[in-house]
């Protein structure tokens, strides 16, 4: 059985300017501890004038899709990934190789590899899923496009991804 409670409103309650003007002292009360806190010490970043430079590593940022030392690709579309995608953002179409002979043989690779960056809610999820080390989340964060089609990022593009600072 649901238990109901009542709550009897006094006739200012009703009229809600006591919550209003309440809201608005607390956001003048901030706005004053703001403007008085100086900029090193403010959490608010001025980007892109100033940029955070501690990014952590465990920061789930754009994709990388990672290579062998010779340039292979270590995906061997498995499709993992795109299976434990929620979001649905991952588009593989795999390739028979049978690259036997060379120094990193692969049965199978991707054709096709695309991470639609409008989709993805940045789980890390692909990075768990994968067998082979070959999807990571970088802490790169500055994901910017200026159409749908610039958020689709293919094998060249992924490949690139470098983490903040470094590698
Ligand atoms: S981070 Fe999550 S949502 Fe984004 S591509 Fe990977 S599994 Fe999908
Ligand atoms: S990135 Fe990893 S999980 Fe995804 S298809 Fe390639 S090998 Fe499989």
């Amino acid at each position: 059985m649901a238990l109901k409670k009542e709550v009897k409103l006094k006739w200012w309650d009703k009229i809600y300017l006591p919550a209003v003007l309440k809201g608005m002292g607390i956001t003048i009360s901030h706005f004053f501890k703001t403007l008085f806190t100086p900029p090193s010490k403010r959490y608010t970043i001025e980007y892109p004038d100033r940029r955070k430079e501690d990014i952590p590593e465990w920061y789930r940022g754009l994709h990388r899709l990672n290579t062998y030392p010779d340039g292979t690709l270590k995906c061997v579309a498995c499709y993992c990934c795109a299976t434990a995608c929620p979001a649905d953002a991952i588009y593989i179409e795999a390739e028979d190789l049978e690259d036997f002979d060379k120094e990193y043989p692969k049965e199978k690779g991707p054709k096709v590899f695309q991470i639609d960056l409008h989709r993805c809610i940045y789980c890390g999820f692909c990075e768990e899923a994968c067998p082979k080390d070959a999807i990571v989340l970088t802490n790169h964060y500055e994901i910017v496009h200026t159409s749908r089609e610039a958020g689709i990022f293919g094998i060249e593009d992924l490949i690139k991804t470098k983490r903040e600072g470094g590698e």
